[in-house]
């Protein structure tokens, strides 16, 4: 199906022209203080360009730690005036958008599993009719790219031409090394299909482990991905959730170090 996503011209809101752009922080929003720790030490690797952190948490299984709701968007607004640093979280339903709306958070993303579900993306969708906020899609847990290219429609059509898509794996019943397999084609062909699209890649859900994050980035990097959103935690080992694929702000300057940069564009 022919399909049509009017992107702004204006990618500043995302790209500053030297090199990827980074968004990291927490998986999770745990306490203020674990947020605000994270986000400076983030600040000082100066290699930062957006803070992340999730504040409802779409759990695989219930009875475990689904977020701290909307305290969490005044601890992230803290943490972006203490570094002066924009910030950006994950909203799954119309209140979420209206209350990061409401706190002045300044991107939203949409998440793996809403991506998934028409009804709820066309309700954040509706929530952000004459809203002019920037809006990252992450693909849905299957490799479906109409799927993909529907959340990113139905966002477009609310009138949010400042959008990005986010590559992070699919989810499969075998056990590969990946937490996510990254099935490289799909965010190809979607950058292929929606060149002016800002195409980044999120390398932690896709490898679920540390050992492999600078790996992924890497190969995102060379597929001409434009950003990577790397989860970061001041100590990893203690994060209520995602706990082994987070790393320190210090490993991630590393790992940033280590990379090549080569094309900025697939
Ligand atoms: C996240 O970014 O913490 C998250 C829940 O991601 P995904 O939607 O990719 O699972
Ligand atoms: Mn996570």
């Amino acid at each position: 199906m022919n399909s049509q996503i009017e992107i702004s011209a204006d990618r500043t809101w995302l790209l500053k022209g030297k090199g990827p752009v980074i968004i990291s922080g927490p998986c999770s929003a745990e306490t203020e203080e674990q947020l605000i720790r994270t986000a400076n030490l983030l600040a000082a690797t100066e290699k930062v360009d957006l803070l992340r952190a999730g504040i409802w948490k779409p759990r695989t299984r219930p009875n475990s730690f689904e977020g701290v709701g909307e305290e969490g968007l005044k601890w992230l607004k803290n943490a972006s005036e203490e570094t002066g640093k924009p910030v950006c979280t994950e909203v799954a339903n119309a209140k979420h958008t209206e209350l990061a709306l409401k706190h002045g958070i300044d991107v939203l993303w949409i998440g793996a599993r809403t991506t998934v579900n028409p009804f709820s993306v066309q309700e954040i969708a509706d929530a952000l009719k004459g809203v002019d906020i920037p809006v990252m899609v992450k693909n849905p847990v299957n490799p479906d790219l109409e799927l993909w290219i529907g959340a990113l429609e139905r966002i477009n059509q609310a009138g949010i031409t400042r959008l990005a898509a986010i590559h992070r794996g699919f989810s499969s019943y075998e056990k590969t090394k990946y937490r996510n397999q990254p099935k490289w084609v799909l965010p190809v062909e979607l950058k292929q299909r929606f060149p002016e699209l800002p195409m980044l890649c999120d390398p932690s859900h896709i490898a679920g482990s540390r050992d492999i994050i600078s790996q992924v980035s890497q190969k995102a990097l060379d597929f001409g991905m434009e950003g990577l959103m790397v989860e970061s935690h001041f100590a990893p080992d203690k994060a209520w959730t995602d706990a082994k694929q987070q790393i320190t702000p210090e490993v991630l300057k590393q790992v940033l170090a280590s990379l090549t940069t080569v094309k900025d564009v697939v």
